[in-house]
């Protein structure tokens, strides 16, 4: 296997290729699966989210209530005092005390209102996250499992693929696999690339005319001066 053959090379970039291809798919299937969850994650989050605000709310609403009835309490004891006292200053005194707890009250009760308001908007927000994360979470782990199975496929391609590309390499001459391997590294795939225009179709820059009549001979490896990549002419 000293004879270079161009032919057997470029079979074993292309196995290579669909060998480089299925392990990217392969590599991506765990991140994509991690997306999935991700959206998952953040749905439950969001109801999570939106349920605490709706407790915190009814909560504070619970506060309110208590301190307007505290407060009705008050008044019901001044009330009671007035009827028991005498003097008309001290009667006075204690209906100024009403009308500033009255006016608490009527603060605290407009403060109800609008905790009121803002539990309905929670309520809704909690349930809009609620139908939403119901409405997806089928298509959530239908897509995971997919993931799944195409990871499981994806895995038997890859070793296929690299029986193959063991194969082609059997078939490659070492000084070749040498370069090659050395080019698959830096700068990197394809390897073999074929001359359009005098061009190097890897670096698009002018190649030489005597590498180019080397290329078209096949007799040996012919790389590329500029970009180190093995080149060939298209027949
Ligand atoms: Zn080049």
């Amino acid at each position: 296997m000293s004879a270079f053959s161009l032919g057997k090379l470029l079979v074993l970039q292309e196995r290579d290729r669909k060998r480089l291809l299925f392990e990217q798919q392969l590599k991506a299937v765990p991140q994509e699966v991690a997306a999935v969850e991700a959206r998952i994650a953040a749905e439950k989050s969001a109801i999570e989210t939106a349920k605490a605000e709706w407790h915190g709310l009814e909560a504070k609403k619970k506060t309110l209530e208590t301190e307007i009835k505290s407060a009705e309490e008050k008044i019901d004891k001044y009330k009671n005092q007035q009827m028991q006292v005498r003097k008309n200053d001290e009667y006075q005194a204690l209906t100024h005390e009403i009308a500033t707890v009255q006016a608490v009250i009527g603060k605290l009760e407009e403060e109800e209102i609008g905790i009121m308001l803002r539990i309905d908007e929670a309520k809704a927000k909690f349930k809009t996250a609620e139908a939403e994360l119901k409405n997806n979470i089928s298509g959530h782990e239908g897509k995971i499992r997919a993931l799944r199975e195409r990871g499981a496929h994806l895995e038997a391609d890859v070793k296929d693929a690299q029986a193959t590309v063991v194969a082609a390499r059997g078939e490659v001459a070492e000084p070749t696999l040498r370069v090659y391997d050395r080019i698959a590294i830096k700068p990197g795939h394809p390897v073999c690339v074929a001359i359009v225009g005098a061009k190097c179709g890897g670096c698009h820059l002018k190649v030489p005319t005597h590498i180019e009549v080397q290329a078209r001979a096949e007799h040996e490896l012919t790389t590329c001066d500029q970009c180190g990549r093995i080149v060939f002419l298209e027949k």
